[in-house]
């Protein structure tokens, strides 16, 4: 019988985003946390799961609502502003699920961005940063009359914040924009309130990164009511989520009190880091974020992998980086020494 294996061949040439799978003593290739939610919190929310919520039975719409309103109160926003995703890449997809077709994405930043638009089917321009100015976010970089714009704040492999004006310029000049605040909790620097100005700006959250679930894959959007309204349409909310995020939600505030206190911590260990690195002659960016980017061959990579440290090897505009995510005081001191030889 003929074969009808009749599928987007187009889909052949995305990038894959591949992270290796090598064992190794100090992960820090992810940006995630090295800790686990405090045993209290975590044994809360798994016997919330066996005896409030019952996994035979769908997430309800009214549940969801009353998790909205108490999440929202606390954010001190109204509900119909807020949605809750399957991690914010769910968030990321959703909104350009529902942008129009021209999207202006900064290069370097998240993969995930430009895959989505591939897969979307989008015109894509990218913000070429240069590595001169620091991978500085400028105006004339944004540019004007993109249906959606990518940004982030605190840029991901980099670790720099935008500056205001230029938010609200990017926010002035074109249609939807995306605020990926995903290490807010690092920088402590957030966009939320320049959306009673500016409707069409969306921010983008996450747990994964100080809020120490990446497993659990717990992200949220806020924005204009009609913009998430018509994000849940498209994500099928609430059966993109699981009683699982239900359970999390019910714990909202002291998940995100631990992910603020944790998010603090870091700052002191990160900055360090980048002295350190700094005063051991490594071209290194300066981060807000909970890692640090700095130039590195694929053989420092190597050999650091090779001692049991995994990092993230980048190549950037044809040149080669080190994405270092920062974890425990222990084992980046063990990264120092390693570096040092
Ligand atoms: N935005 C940025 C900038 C990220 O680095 C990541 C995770 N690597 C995400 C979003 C996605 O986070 P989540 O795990 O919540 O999907």
């Amino acid at each position: 019988m003929e074969e009808r294996l009749n599928f987007r061949n187009d889909l052949v040439d995305l990038p894959e985003f591949k992270v290796s799978d090598i064992k190794c003593k100090i992960k820090l290739d992810q940006n995630e946390s090295p800790f686990r939610l405090p045993k209290r919190l975590r044994h809360h929310v798994l016997n919330l799961l066996k005896e409030k919520y019952s996994e035979n039975l769908y997430p309800q719409p009214t549940d969801f609502f009353d998790k909205k309103k108490k999440v929202a109160e606390f954010l001190n926003i109204d509900p119909r502003r807020l949605t809750i995703t399957a991690g914010a890449d769910q968030g990321i997809l959703g909104i350009m699920m529902i942008s129009k077709e021209k999207v202006k994405l900064l290069d370097p930043s998240y993969p995930i961005y430009r895959n989505d638009a591939i897969v979307l089917k989008k015109k894509i321009d990218l913000a070429k940063l240069d590595e001169e100015d620091n991978f500085k976010i400028t105006t004339e970089k944004i540019g004007k009359g993109y249906n959606f714009v990518g940004l982030l704040s605190p840029n991901q492999p980099v670790g720099n914040l935008i500056d205001d004006k230029v938010v609200a310029e990017a926010c002035k000049n074109n249609d939807i924009v995306l605020m990926d605040e995903a290490y807010y909790e690092y920088s402590g620097k957030t966009y939320l309130n320049f959306q009673k100005e500016y409707k069409n700006l969306v921010i983008l959250r996450t747990f994964s990164k100080a809020g120490s679930l990446a497993g659990l894959r717990l992200g949220y959007l806020i924005g204009d009511e009609g913009i998430i309204s018509a994000v849940e349409k498209v994500l099928f909310t609430p059966y993109n989520i699981s009683l699982m995020h239900f359970a999390l939600l019910d714990n909202f505030e002291e998940i995100y009190g631990w992910g603020l206190e944790f998010g603090k911590r870091i700052r002191k260990i990160r900055d360090d880091f980048y002295n350190f690195l700094i005063s051991s002659g490594f071209k290194a960016y300066e981060s807000k974020g909970n890692f640090v980017l700095f130039k590195g061959r694929k053989k420092l990579y190597d050999d650091l992998l090779s001692n049991g440290i995994k990092t993230r090897y980048m190549n950037i505009h044809n040149k080669d980086y080190i994405r270092i995510t920062i974890g425990r005081k222990d084992e980046m001191e063990v990264v120092k020494k390693q570096l040092t030889i």
